[in-house]
């Protein structure tokens, strides 16, 4: 029987929903604003696009969005001191520096500049050290995003097997510790793992995020698994992700599309972030 399909732009609009009404709430009691910064280097025009959809996500959930739109040439400097002036300015609840920079400029060493208080990206590496440490802390966006997908849709991950494909710092690293915090029993692969096939079939949850299209086979995944695809492949027939949708389909118990998967749950939890940032930064500067 064909998997039954996970919805990323219903719960993803759910999310929205939810943010919406805590902003309402964050506005009532403590008089704040939510506030999201967006800083953007150059005009690459997918990353405009991006940005756009941040703000227009903003406007709708109620959060303040202020744009920073920079020259392509802008030197480290005076970007540097542009992230310590949001760091200071209590408007701004959460900075979002829109990666790649250009190549002149070092996008990890400009993403450590953000304060972690306000790294609604997740990005920094305190970020990053707090997730592996279990700690509280905000986390990255997409990754969150899988979770999120599971959680609503009840999967089981306590002491499940979770197989995790890719292991970059924006997707597989932070997906596999947070699949870990779940309990799940979780195993990362890369480019150099033997017997890919093999591993996978031991998924009851696969997590494909290696930027290939239509890389994971149907024959791959364990029948009755749950598929979550992170890729996004511009092909000329459209967006593709990184599973034969239509193979896996049919072994799946459940599983995402590309697009409308894990996709639109990227803002979402951004949103979410931000907004928990500006909980946080309301409760700091409370009297105590
Ligand atoms: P990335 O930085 O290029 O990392 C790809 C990972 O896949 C690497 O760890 C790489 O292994 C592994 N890999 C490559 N070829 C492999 C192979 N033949 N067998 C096993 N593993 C292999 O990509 P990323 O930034 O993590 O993104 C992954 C995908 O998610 C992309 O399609 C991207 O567009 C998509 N994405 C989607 C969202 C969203 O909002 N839905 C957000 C971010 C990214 P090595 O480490 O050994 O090289």
């Amino acid at each position: 029987m064909a998997a039954s399909l996970i919805d990323g732009r219903e719960i993803a609009r759910l999310v929205r929903e939810e943010v919406r009404r805590e902003v309402k709430e964050l506005v009532a009691r403590e008089g704040v604003v939510p506030g999201l910064a967006t800083v953007l280097v150059g005009e690459d025009p997918a990353s405009a696009v991006y940005v756009a959809g941040k703000h227009r996500a903003c406007e709708e959930a109620g959060i303040a969005s202020i744009h920073h739109p920079l020259g392509a040439d802008t030197p480290h400097e005076e970007l540097a001191e542009l992230l310590h002036s949001l760091n200071a300015d209590p408007a701004v609840s959460g900075i979002l520096l829109q990666l790649p920079v250009p190549p002149h400029l070092d996008g990890s060493a400009l993403t450590a500049l953000i304060d972690p208080g306000k790294d609604v990206d997740g990005l920094t590496p305190i970020s990053a050290g707090r997730l592996a440490q279990g700690v509280p802390g905000l986390r990255p966006c997409t990754p969150s995003g899988v979770i999120e997908l599971l959680r609503r849709h009840e999967v089981l991950l306590g002491g499940a097997e979770a197989v995790v494909l890719g292991r970059s710092d924006l997707v597989g690293k932070p997906v596999a510790a947070l699949l870990l915090a779940e309990n799940a029993t979780v195993t990362v692969c890369h480019s150099r793992t033997r017997d890919l096939p093999s591993v996978c079939r031991r998924a009851d949850v696969l997590i494909a995020a290696v930027g290939i299209p239509r890389f994971v086979q149907g024959a791959w995944v364990k029948p009755g698994a749950t598929v979550i695809d992170v890729g996004i492949n511009r092909l000329a027939e459209g967006l593709v992700g990184d599973v034969d949708f239509d193979a896996a389909r049919e072994r799946a118990g459940l599983i995402t599309p590309v697009p409308g998967g894990v996709g639109p749950m990227t803002i979402a939890m951004l949103l979410g972030n931000t907004v928990s940032a500006a909980r946080a930064q309301a409760l700091a500067r409370a009297p105590s």
